[in-house]
């Protein structure tokens, strides 16, 4: 999502007369698009800060400097406080003022920018596109289609940097998507803190408005039986010239039948699926106030998996949240062993400012964290590499995104279920969907070639 947000900046100030410099020393603004999931990414944000302004001020050089995204949501001007040589803080709901606050910075109107207030209709806001021509962003792209967060899991600082859910329209996305796929673009990768919570808010808003007028003129509404997630993954669908519909992220409570339904119903969308799971213990999931249990998320996993058997299924998990004890753990372990994810991305729970699970008591020593998560990486490196065995002697479809980035010899591209795959291959086949053969495997990724499909 951060990716994203800084794209549509960037292509933003392209578009004002402003181009990209190759690098931080020779820019004239840099802006830091900031994450504040974990600690460990807000530390890592104002170092980097430290060393761009330190740089500069050694060099003598004239450098306007930013903090953007969630961090700046959360900190604001304290921002300025801890470092006075920052010129911007722009929250997460302005990200579409940075040009006109650049120009007052640049022209010196204004000395110092703090802005973190909510803005009404922020979230259509994130639709310009750079589609520089780099061989990845042509090929497949994101689409913000909403913004802000109401699941309040006890862990999260999400609602308070992101706010509440707000939904663009269908027609508005729809658009967006046309107008990447007639620039190129053969994949859409749909992009929301929780998707499966897509325009809910804005549907009760509507039939509320729809069940006045009926009341009031006597008309029956019918309102469609799939969730507005699903009739917007449908919409999508129809656009000619799109080969692929990816989404991320979703939460488990989303997946109903119908969204379950459409993955064998909608060819576009691809049989890849990352769902946090957080926890295997159901005493922690309720204490992260996640609304499923651990019976519930397999569930999900097997009707997944009955629809389409080759699911890609990939996963979030934290450990050593307050009060996981060593038995908690290991039902994460086993549920692990259990799902047999493709891969997860596994965090050391980090206390969050202004969230519940910081002041919880039972906070788990760091060492702990530190084992656990080394323990549950093992398992699932473990499980991962076995799966990625799996695929040796298997046909698969690829998209191919371009070179890759370590051989420029060796194309790239990905399959339906999100694996990354090397060929050789040569600019023709880029933006490709191919066929290729797997022969062998490396550290999360697979070896294909064209030349010896039966
Ligand atoms: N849609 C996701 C969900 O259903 O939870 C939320 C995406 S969140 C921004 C990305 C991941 O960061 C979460 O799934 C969670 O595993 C991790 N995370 C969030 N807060 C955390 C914290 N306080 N400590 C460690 N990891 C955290």
């Amino acid at each position: 999502m951060n990716e994203r947000d800084s794209e549509a900046v960037a292509a933003q100030l392209v578009a004002k007369g402003y181009s990209l410099a190759k690098s931080e020393a020779t820019a004239d603004v840099v802006l830091l698009n900031t994450c504040s999931v974990r600690d460990f990414a807000e530390q890592k944000a104002i170092n980097k800060m430290q060393n761009i302004v330190g740089t500069a001020r050694s060099e003598k050089r004239d450098q306007i400097v930013g903090f953007m995204g969630c961090m700046a949501q959360s900190r604001g001007k304290e921002l300025m406080d801890k470092l006075p040589d920052v010129d911007l803080v722009l929250g997460t709901q302005k990200f579409h003022r940075a040009a006109e606050y650049l120009d007052e910075l640049l022209n010196g109107t204004r000395k110092k920018i703090v802005d973190v207030e909510a803005e009404a209709k922020s979230e259509a806001t994130i639709r310009e596109h750079l589609l520089n021509g780099s061989a990845k962003t042509s090929v497949s792209a994101f689409v913000s289609i909403m913004q802000g967060c109401n699941q309040h899991c006890t862990f999260c600082i999400v609602p308070s940097t992101r706010g509440e859910e707000r939904s663009r329209t269908i027609p508005d996305i729809v658009a967006e998507c046309r107008e990447l796929v007639s620039r190129g673009v053969k994949e859409i990768t749909l992009l929301g803190q929780i998707v499966t919570s897509y325009g809910r808010h804005e549907r009760r808003d509507e039939r509320q408005v729809a069940s006045d007028m009926a009341a009031a003129s006597r008309i029956t509404h019918h309102a469609s039986q799939n969730s507005p997630f699903v009739q917007l993954l449908d919409a999508v669908h129809e656009i000619d010239g799109l080969e692929r519909i990816r989404f991320t992220s979703p939460h488990p409570k989303g997946y109903g039948d119908d969204l379950v339904e459409a993955y064998a119903r909608l060819p576009k969308l691809c049989e890849s699926a990352h769902i946090p799971l957080q926890s295997g213990s159901d005493r922690i999931l309720k204490a992260m106030h996640r609304g499923y249990t651990r019976e519930k998320f397999l569930g999900i996993i097997q009707k997944l998996r009955r629809a389409k058997p080759e699911m890609g299924i990939y996963t979030d998990i934290i450990v050593g949240f307050p009060g996981e004890t060593e038995d908690d753990f290991e039902q994460t372990l086993s549920l692990c062993r259990e799902v047999q994810f493709d891969n997860a991305y596994i965090f050391k729970y980090s206390p969050r400012r202004d969230t519940p699970a910081a002041e919880m008591p039972g906070q788990v020593p760091q060492a702990i964290r530190e084992e656990r998560n080394e323990r549950l990486l093992n398992l699932v490196n473990e499980i991962a590499a076995r799966k990625y065995d799996a695929f040796i002697g298997r046909q698969v479809e690829i998209l191919v995104e371009g070179p890759s980035k370590k051989n420029a010899a060796r194309y790239t591209g990905r399959t339906r279920c999100n694996r990354i795959v090397l060929f050789d291959g040569s600019a023709r086949h880029q933006g490709q969907l191919m066929d290729l053969k797997i022969e062998r495997t490396g550290s999360f990724t697979l070896y294909g070639d064209p030349a010896i499909l039966e």
